[in-house]
Formats: structure tokens, C-alpha cells, sequence
């Protein structure tokens, strides 16, 4: 099942590019990924040859320009396997989704004394709608305790869960830690107390194979540009009598049904979701990326970075001096520090051998408090990226630890 990594990276341009005179070794893709050509011409080719707004003309260009728009609808609804299409809404991102959810579901049904089911390893995308909701309806946030290593559990969830619980909120896969959360579990528990489940999915559905309809969750959020597509676009999905159900939190054009002076009705979802000029390049590009991604596999997508992943960790121990925040994840993050010198330096050196990774919080700042660092190393991989590319980052690691020693 393994991917010809050499032959991928010859779909993407970028790494043909340099950093500061060295070959660029990109491991930031929890960030955001690198884009194949496929996805570029994609998008090149709507703005040359297909560009016209969608849904809304008469002439052929427009009708060809929909057929992508609907075409890249129906790629994702079979990614996630939603029942249907109508289900998937086009969104700017991960965070305008999630704060979509949060608005017209937790603004218009909740109230004071309800209770909303967070967690500390949540981005902060995924936890501050929320916390804006609690703020403005008197709903409580609780917190599922993180067990000893960071992990979000069906016991610890059980811990907060009760008759006042009315929104779940998590995520699918942590964007630091890379753990992979209990959904179905999780999602069967709320539903027997009546709570709705919110699933950011943001660093899973770019690495593994979803499934909403088995996972039976209420709500799944992500990015297109963490998953090889172009930046600005999203989905949401949401099962469709509830998703149908919610008031709009945007309003304009091609979202209504008849317009009155003092009062509106508005289209079906997804489309009363989707006011003004969606994201018509950005949702073909996914499309595409979606396509890319398929035809060489997710199984074979998450068994390369967890060989990455494995392989870099090994390197990391003989050097010595590490600190591994995640050491049993699954996928393909590493969080992790240089004892004894502040990641923004050690990202200093990393930049300077042309090497990519992030320092910082992780727009994740609940959870550093969780592990009592002020920031972290994140090295993330994906499916262009090789075992000499490990090689360099830990070249850079070692230089590193001298430098600052
Ligand atoms: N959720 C998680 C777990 C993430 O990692 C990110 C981005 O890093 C987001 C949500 C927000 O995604 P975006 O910035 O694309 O809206």
C-alpha cells in the first residue's frame, strides 16, 4: 500500500522552489498543504475559459460554470459519504463553518443553565463560537477532562454528559496533539440525552476516509486548503432535516425564495447558506483536490506519514534533549520542544536550512495551559514529503541543540 513519493512530487511545483538557497522541506501541512497542478489548472482553467457566476444565467458558459460548482458539491458528498448533496455547504473554511454552526444552531436553541460539551484540545475555531455562544444565551461550557497523555475518552466524556447537555463540540483529530478522537462513541452518547454533535474535522478529512453517515454525526467541519485544494473554501456538512431547519446567518443575494419589505423566506439548504457569489474557483479546485487525493488513496495517504512520523521520532530519541508531546499519536504531527530553548529561536534555525515548521500556540492556547508550555514545535507530514526530508529536519534539529546549548 505504499505511495511512490517521488513520483507525486513531481505534481507539485513548489517543490521545485528554494528557502534561504536551500531546497524547500515543507512539514507544515497541518497549516496548510502544498497544491498539485491538477488543483492549480483546476482553478486556472474556471478563470480562463469557465469564468461566469453560477446558478443564475441563462447562457451556457453560466450552465458550464454551475455544472463544476454542483459537480465539485457532489465529489465532496461522496467524500464524506453524505446522503446527499443537498447536505454539503460551501463555506469560506473550517472556521466559518464551525462559527455557522455555532450561530444558527446555538444562538436560535439554546438558553441559560443548557450545557455545551467542549474540550481543551480544541483550535480555536473550533471552541470560541461557543464560548461566544455561552457568553450571549447563559449556556454553560464544560470541559471533558483530558486523560494522562492528552487523549479525549468515552469514560472522561461520560464525566460531563447529562440531561442538560445540548451541543457537543470536538474535534476529529487534534491539530497538535494528532490524536484521533471517539466520534461514534461520543456522537451515540449525546444522541441518547438529545445534544447535537459538532465534529471539527479539519485534520482528518485530509488524511483519512470519513464517513458522516456511519460516524452519525450532526455537523463536520473543514478547509480545502488543508487538503491539497486552494485556500478561501470549505464545507460544512450537515444532516439535512436539522441542517434545513436552521435560520441563515448570512443574508443577500441567491439565498432567498420571494423577498417582501418586511419579511423574507429563503431557498433549501445548502443554498440559503450560501449568500452572494459563492466560492466558484475555490469549490472546483476542491473538487479537484478531492480527485487527487483519491486516486492515490487515504490508506496509503496515512500509512506514509505515520511511516514519516515513526521514523522521524526514532531520529528525534537518538538525538536526545527532546521533548515529545504526542508521542503515541497515529498521524502524522509531531508536537514536541528542544529542552531548554524557546521554539520561535529553534524556528530560527529551522528557517534558516530552508525547513517549514510551525512555532507557536497552534491556536490552541487551552491546550498549552494543558501542557504547561507557552508554545510548541509542530512538524506535520504529508504525502509529499520523504524519509531525506526527516533526514534534514533532524539535521536542523541537531544544529540547533549546538547552537542554543
Ligand atoms: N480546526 C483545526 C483542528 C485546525 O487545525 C484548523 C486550522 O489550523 C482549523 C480548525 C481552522 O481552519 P481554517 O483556518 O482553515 O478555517
Amino acid at each position: 500500500m505504499s505511495i511512490d513519493v517521488n513520483r507525486i512530487r513531481e505534481d507539485f511545483p513548489i517543490l521545485k522552489e528554494e528557502m534561504n538557497g536551500h531546497p524547500l522541506v515543507y512539514l507544515d501541512s497541518g497549516a496548510t498543504t502544498l497544491k498539485p497542478q491538477k488543483v492549480i489548472d483546476a482553478v486556472n482553467n474556471y478563470n480562463t475559459k469557465t469564468t461566469s457566476n453560477v446558478h443564475r444565467g441563462v447562457y451556457q458558459l453560466s450552465n458550464d460554470a454551475t455544472e463544476l460548482y454542483e459537480g465539485a458539491r457532489e465529489k465532496v458528498r461522496q467524500l464524506i459519504n453524505a446522503k446527499t448533496a443537498s447536505e454539503i455547504v460551501f463555506t469560506k473554511g473550517a472556521t466559518h463553518s464551525l462559527n455557522l454552526v455555532a450561530q444558527s444552531f446555538g444562538l436560535y436553541h439554546l438558553k441559560a443553565g443548557d450545557e455545551i460539551i467542549v474540550s481543551e484540545l480544541e483550535h480555536h475555531s473550533s471552541f470560541l463560537p461557543w464560548q461566544h455562544v455561552a457568553r450571549v444565551t447563559g449556556a454553560v461550557l464544560k470541559f471533558i477532562p483530558l486523560d494522562a497523555t492528552g487523549h479525549i475518552t468515552v469514560d472522561n466524556f461520560k464525566k460531563v454528559l447529562s440531561e442538560k447537555t445540548k451541543v457537543v463540540a470536538i474535534n476529529y483529530v487534534s491539530n497538535v496533539m494528532g490524536y484521533e478522537s471517539p466520534i461514534k462513541e461520543i456522537t451515540a452518547l449525546a444522541h441518547e440525552v438529545g445534544a447535537i454533535v459538532s465534529v471539527d474535522a479539519a485534520q482528518a478529512v485530509p488524511h483519512m476516509k470519513i464517513d458522516v453517515q456511519d460516524l452519525d454525526c450532526d455537523f463536520l467541519s473543514f478547509s480545502a486548503h488543508k487538503m491539497c485544494g486552494p485556500t478561501g473554501v470549505g464545507v460544512l456538512y450537515g444532516k439535512y432535516d436539522l441542517l434545513n431547519s436552521l435560520e441563515p446567518i448570512e443574508f443577500g443575494g441567491e439565498m432567498i425564495d420571494i423577498v417582501g419589505e418586511t419579511t423574507s423566506t429563503w431557498k433549501d439548504a445548502p443554498y440559503r447558506f450560501e449568500a452572494g457569489t459563492p466560492v466558484i474557483a475555490g469549490a472546483i479546485g476542491l473538487g479537484a483536490a478531492i480527485d487527487y487525493l483519491q486516486s492515490i488513496g487515504f490508506d496509503a495517504i496515512a500509512q506514509h506519514e505515520l511511516e514519516l512520523r515513526e521514523y522521524a521520532v526514532s531520529k528525534l530519541d537518538e538525538l536526545g534533549g527532546i521533548t515529545i508531546f504526542n508521542r503515541d499519536a497515529k498521524t502524522g504531527i509531531i508536537s514536541f520542544n528542544i529542552d531548554g530553548v524557546h521554539p520561535h529561536d529553534a524556528a530560527t534555525i529551522y528557517d534558516t536550512e530552508g525547513i517549514c515548521v510551525r512555532a507557536g500556540h497552534h491556536c490552541a492556547q487551552p491546550l498549552m495551559g494543558w501542557l504547561c508550555q507557552p508554545a510548541t514545535l509542530r512538524a506535520s507530514f504529508y504525502l509529499y514529503n520523504t524519509k531525506e526530508e526527516v533526514d534534514a529536519f533532524i539535521e536542523a534539529t541537531r544544529k540547533g541543540k549546538e547552537f542554543f546549548d
